[in-house]
């Protein structure tokens, strides 16, 4: 179990927290933003970088070899993290939206057509939202928008009758970044195959609040950034299962995704390296995969756990301040608390935070849809992460006070 008594050690192996902002020890709320890294994150990435450093798949000497070696291990450790069938349906990206342009400029090439239907849902991050926009304004298809509740949940009746028989992909978030809803994604997936349709569900903040397993889930598609489960920035994950990578055609070319090139005609790498072209990020994924370790040993139900306990605790204590309107009060949450304090304008609320040495989101969190659809312009956004304690969240529910005291 995190403990009080064990949170500290836990504490110590993230340097970044050990800072003063405004000279006061740091509160640092911004995990669905990106989280701090254990020390042994940046140790991988600089031992790659220190005695490795060369290429994959290409040179016969040893180095390179290596390189190809620690690059092929993260992606099983990648593949047995989320219990993928194959390591070869685990494509590296930059990232989230990286993986999803890929699936949706690739799956939007072969399988969408005129008057076809793409859905999303009214939670998605833009994200979710712009490279299927971009399909469709190029094929003339349609974008169609699963409504949500006032309370942040997805209407799943609705969603259901959105199915016509021009319905060719369904693409979900797994867990709204802004409301901290947990979307029912197995249910979802399980209806969009009651229709033959396949289903790519953006896992930018699922992966680092539920285990995930693709087989389980049967999705078509997943995908995740490293960076918001204590991994590198730039290193992403699309898993797909074989079948459905299979008939895609390449996203990007170039070098590494060919198998023969001449001026004629060029024929195209195995599954994965087809969809990875050029020099991929070997110190990264080495970087993300002690990340997924460093996750693992401190251990998936523990994180949840505490993460659970951080935001019972913290809505109780937000609750309790008057004027403190929370959106997103979904029955299954993850740690995260939206907030506005009634007359104040998220900015000013996030800027006197941040004197206090508190760091938050505020604004419209890449959603602009949703929003708009709550009537507001945007929100500040705590939430956190394994290394957050009950004592941080006091200091917060004082440091609101505060601000309502200054500019109420
Ligand atoms: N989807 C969701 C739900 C997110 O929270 C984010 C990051 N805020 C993204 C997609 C995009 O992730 P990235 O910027 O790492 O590509």
């Amino acid at each position: 179990m995190i403990t009080n008594d064990n949170i500290s050690e836990i504490r110590l192996a993230f340097p970044a927290l050990n800072q003063q902002v405004n000279n006061r020890q740091l509160v640092y709320f911004d995990n669905a933003a990106t989280t701090l890294k254990p020390k042994v994150v940046s140790e991988a990435i600089a031992g790659y970088y220190n005695t490795i450093n060369s290429n994959v798949h290409r040179g016969v000497h040893h180095l390179s070899q290596q390189a190809t070696y620690a690059f092929e291990n993260a992606r099983k450790s990648v593949q047995q993290f989320i219990n993928a069938g194959n390591s070869n349906e685990i494509i590296f990206t930059k990232g989230t939206t990286d993986a999803i342009n890929l699936v949706a400029h690739s799956f939007g090439k072969k399988f969408i057509n005129e008057g076809d239907e793409i859905i999303i849902s009214q939670m998605e991050h833009h994200a979710n939202i712009v490279p299927w926009q971009t399909v469709c304004e190029e094929k003339g298809a349609k974008l169609k928008v699963i409504p949500v509740t006032e309370k942040g949940e997805l209407i799943l009746d609705e969603y259901e009758n959105l199915f016509t028989g021009k319905t060719k992909i369904v693409s979900v978030t797994h867990i709204s970044n802004v409301l901290g809803t947990i979307n029912p994604i197995k249910k979802i997936i399980e209806t969009a195959h009651k229709y033959n349709v396949p289903v790519m569900i953006d896992g930018a903040q699922g992966i680092v609040h539920e285990k995930i397993d693709v087989q389980d889930l049967d999705c078509d598609f997943y995908c995740f950034s490293g960076h918001k489960i204590y991994g590198p920035m730039g290193t992403g994950v699309l898993y797909g299962k074989e079948d459905w990578l299979e008939k895609l055609p390449p996203y990007q070319t170039g070098g590494e995704m060919i198998k023969n090139v001449t001026f004629e005609k060029t024929t195209f790498n195995e599954l994965p390296f087809k969809f990875e072209a050029g020099t991929p990020n070997v110190g990264g994924a080495v970087g993300l995969e002690a990340a997924l370790a460093f996750v693992s040993h401190t251990g998936l139900d523990e994180i949840f756990n505490h993460e659970k306990e951080l935001l019972e605790y913290g809505t109780e204590k937000l609750s309790e301040i008057e004027g403190l309107k929370i959106y997103g009060t979904a029955a299954n949450k993850s740690g995260v608390i939206s907030f506005l304090l009634d007359g104040i304008h998220q900015y000013d609320a996030g800027t006197i935070l941040d004197q206090l040495g508190i760091a938050v989101r505020t604004g419209n969190h890449c959603a602009q849809p949703l929003i708009k659809s709550l009537g507001i312009q945007g929100t500040v956004r705590a939430s956190f992460a394994l290394y957050n304690t009950s004592e941080e969240i006091d200091i917060f529910a004082k440091a609101i006070l505060k601000v309502k005291e200054m500019l109420g």
